[in-house]
């Protein structure tokens, strides 16, 4: 860390900022310079990141070396984290293929999009099961039924799940149903949920909150790894802005920068970031050329009876095209959608044979 001192900052002044640097255990080195004074922080920067530091009369700017995302940043591990999801890889080169609906919504209707997903080259299933509405008066969820029906369709179809978890009250039961936990953009920074789903060790996709930044991001990602769970997966979902023509703002820039910063995977979602499934396409196309480390997409196979975000859904053969596309992509860019187990059926035809 480097504290700039003022112009014309006083000798008395000096002496007590390095005198409250040394009380805490820190060497501080002056430099002289002509128009300004700098002191440099020797030892463990965590110590003063805490301390108010630019309060103190003289100091003009406490420049920090290190992020505050301790464990989050490529300094901690220069090397790309690699999130199991119940044997799907995601990070270092494997790409998530997360799609299914917004919301569960019954059985039948989630066993087909399930199977055309499936069929498509997707490797994770999603659905909502407590829904984060605008309105109170909106869906909201089948709740642990729904839990229910997206654990056995994806079992059935051989695909590890992600639900959304909203509630620090209800970690314990959304653990027991999936695999992977998703902390929605309107949650990222629920502290208390994130330090509830950090004391678990399951794979967390941690969503960029609408009028987050990168180091918003970051710093939530690092609630759950400083509580133990180092299994967190990034998701730009687009940020808010002042254009209505798309739902929100697709921060493609996103991917590359926190590469850049941090070695945990990170997806794109092109359905909320943008609204519109007629976007979608070339903007998940965009987050894979980008580096992105998985692509997570609404399919539902009658979108005008959908229960919640159906405006934005692509259709199973809309996804199974661009599915197409992204596995093309994914090739030239050398990059492995790791495969999920065969479906029930599957299995079972390869056992009578
Ligand atoms: C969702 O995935 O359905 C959702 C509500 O996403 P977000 O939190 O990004 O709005
Ligand atoms: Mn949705």
């Amino acid at each position: 860390m480097i504290i700039v001192l003022k112009p014309g900052v006083t000798d008395e002044q000096i002496d007590h900022v390095v005198q409250r640097v040394e009380s805490l255990g820190l060497r501080a080195h002056l430099s002289r310079g002509t128009y300004r004074t700098i002191i440099g922080i020797i030892g463990d920067e965590a110590k003063v990141q805490a301390e108010p530091l630019a309060a103190i009369a003289g100091v003009a700017q406490v420049v920090p070396i290190l992020p505050p995302y301790k464990l989050a940043s490529i300094e901690a591990q220069p090397q790309p984290t690699i999130v199991d999801v119940a044997g799907v890889k995601i990070g270092g080169g494997y790409l998530g293929m997360i799609a299914g609906p917004c919301a569960v919504e019954n059985a039948q209707r989630m066993d087909e999009i399930a199977g055309a997903i499936k069929a498509a080259g997707a490797n994770l299933l999603r659905g909502g099961a407590f829904k984060p509405r605008t309105s109170p008066y909106a869906y909201q969820g089948m709740g642990e039924e729904g839990l229910k029906i997206l654990r056995d369709t994806g079992d059935k179809h051989g695909l590890p799940i992600v639900t959304e978890v909203m509630d620090p009250r209800r970690v314990e039961l959304v653990y027991r149903y999936t695999d992977m936990f998703q902390i929605g953009a309107r949650n990222m920074q629920n502290f208390n949920l994130l330090t509830e789903v950090g004391q678990t060790r399951k794979p967390v996709l941690l969503k960029r909150g609408m009028s987050a930044t990168v180091k918003d991001l970051l710093m939530s990602a690092e609630y759950i790894l400083s509580e133990g769970n180092s299994n967190v997966v990034l998701c730009e979902r687009g940020v808010k802005s002042f254009d209505p023509a798309t739902r929100n703002l697709f921060d493609v820039a996103a991917v590359p920068t926190l590469h850049g910063l941090s070695h945990l995977p990170i997806i794109v979602d092109p359905s909320h970031a943008t609204g519109r499934p007629d976007l979608i396409p070339a903007c998940a196309l965009a987050g894979l050329a980008a580096g992105a480390d998985g692509v997570h997409i609404e399919v539902h196979n009658c979108p005008e009876e959908a229960l919640s975000d159906g405006a934005q859904a692509l259709l199973p053969d809309q996804y199974a095209a661009l599915a197409l596309q992204m596995r093309a992509l994914a090739e030239l860019l050398d990059k492995t959608i790791s495969p999920s187990q065969p479906s029930r059926a599957a299995q079972l035809q390869g056992a009578a044979r």
